[in-house]
């Protein structure tokens, strides 16, 4: 029988995660679902100045609304907990107190000021930078003797001389030549664990099988695969390894939460749906083996496998993210459309939560499914639905001003008047009559107008549907109005 695939998804939440950040989730999640294995989720939080509760939870939340439901982590909890990394920090100290009695790892007492000259030295000498070795070999006398000094110590990894070799499922054969992976820090001096020992130590304990993560990390693993053969892991037991490709943005530099619209939240605050999100980013390095790309995420789960990643950097296009997004929300049933704008408006506060008003929206929403990218677009054209009297919006006074307007207008008045059926059809055929037909107008010049008397914005929804909606009374007043 073959292991159960587990994977992990282990963010070190410093702020909103990343559309990176949800890339990675991503394909740790689909590969899990895909195999049938689980996926993991724990949380790196052992530098918790920077990781804040506030942020975790953030994380949570994300991962709930894309739909990246996990097996193991916080709030499900699981066999090999806990999930969040300063909860272990006791099970990070005894295996770096195991790594120093098998003389794997050693106290060093070199202070930042001396290893900042270490550095400068290595620099002037065209040297590769790293720590020299110099605390290796200390006696028991020495340390005391350090210690008597008042300086504090780090615990150090021996990194022993040769290299470290591993298939990257992504890359290849990859070898790190020991010569630049110095000894590294496990413990710093308050006693609190790097990365490199949590993450590792993490990993073996949880059992995880696969490691698909962001290829900044790919330099990091010579490290890792150090601390498993401390642990006494074997190398047919280490995970393997899957370095993801970039995501580089517009200007060719890779992507990063510096800046505020590479967060998942922002997207969920313009009303992009969360399986657009995943399809999108499901394309950032990965490809679904034909042209299609508008795929769900059960297609997504049913094709996803790593020999499909590509090694190269991908481009975040937000173009195509909105062309993937309007798509989806056209693919919508009605109902689900309703439900789902609805909940986005109540969430984000756009508008106030009442009956009434949700049906003010249901009946908007037919007439433009058709034609928004983002959910955000719906309070903006629904508000002439809303108000008594609509304000005109600055950019179309200029075209309200013109000689033809007062014309059209009063033609438009003249013939509606009279309606016994307030419909689509009967306004199309005498607005069209009158002004198309008769006057010889183009639509364009000729519907421009009434749509702003009527919308207060020369973009609105389709407007005879928009007539219809508004009823006969408040066009009337509208366009009379204007006049
Ligand atoms: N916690 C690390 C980070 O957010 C990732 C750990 C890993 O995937 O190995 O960068």
């Amino acid at each position: 029988m073959s292991k159960e695939v587990r994977v992990r998804f282990a963010p070190s939440p410093t702020g909103d995660l990343h559309v990176g950040n949800i890339r990675t989730a991503l394909f740790d999640w689909a590969y899990a679902r895909h195999t049938g294995g689980k996926f993991i989720f724990r949380i790196e939080d052992t530098d918790r100045e920077r990781v804040t509760d506030q942020y975790i939870q953030g994380a949570i939340d994300t991962m709930k609304w894309l739909g990246l439901d996990w097996d193991e982590g916080p709030e499900v909890g699981g066999p090999h907990g806990p999930y969040l990394q300063s909860q272990r920090l006791d099970i990070y100290a005894k295996w770096a107190q195991t790594f120093l009695d098998q003389k794997d790892a050693y106290y060093c007492f070199c202070t930042p000021e001396e290893l900042e000259a270490l550095r400068e030295e290595q620099k002037k000498a065209n040297q590769a930078p790293g720590y020299n070795g110099k605390c290796r070999n200390l006696t028991l006398e020495q340390q005391t003797e350090f210690k008597n000094q008042g300086r504090s110590a780090v615990i150090r990894m021996r990194m022993p001389e040769g290299e470290t070799k591993f298939v990257d499922v992504i890359r290849g054969e990859v070898s790190f030549d020991h010569k630049f992976v110095p000894d590294f820090v496990l413990v710093r001096a308050d006693g609190s664990p790097l990365y490199t020992l949590a993450v590792a130590v993490d990993d073996v304990l949880m059992k995880v099988t696969h490691v698909l993560r962001g290829e900044d990390l790919l330099s990091s693993t010579p490290r890792q695969i150090r601390v498993y053969q401390a642990m006494g892991v074997q190398e047919e037991d280490y995970p393997v390894f899957a370095h993801l490709p970039f995501v580089m943005g517009k200007d060719n530099a890779k992507l990063s939460k510096r800046n505020g619209e590479v967060s998942v939240s922002w997207y969920r605050a313009q009303g992009y749906l969360p399986e657009s999100i995943c399809n999108y980013l499901a394309l950032l390095g990965w490809s679904p083996g034909d042209d299609k790309e508008n795929i769900s995420m059960q297609e997504l789960v049913n094709l996803f496998t790593v020999d499909r990643v590509h090694a190269s950097p991908a481009r975040f296009d937000p173009k195509k993210l909105d062309a993937l997004n309007a798509d989806k929300i056209r693919a919508l049933s009605s109902e689900e459309f309703l439900e789902r704008s609805w909940n986005y408006i109540v969430e984000q506060n756009l508008i106030e939560n009442n009956q009434g008003n949700k049906e003010i929206i249901a009946s908007l929403l037919p007439i433009i499914q058709e034609r928004i990218v983002t959910l955000n677009e719906i309070p903006a054209m629904a508000n002439f639905l809303f108000v008594e009297q609509v304000e005109i919006e600055e950019e179309s006074k200029e075209m309200m001003s013109k000689v033809e307007t007062k014309e059209i207008l009063q033609a438009a008045l003249n013939q509606i008047k009279p309606l016994n059926t307030w419909d689509k059809e009967n306004l199309e055929n005498v607005l069209r009559g009158e002004l198309i037909e008769n006057r010889g107008l183009k639509p364009r010049i000729a519907f421009a107008p009434i749509r702003i008397a009527v919308t207060g914005s020369h973009i609105s929804p389709p407007l005879f549907e928009s007539m219809v909606l508004l009823g006969k009374d408040r066009c009337i007043s509208r366009i009379s109005k204007s006049l």
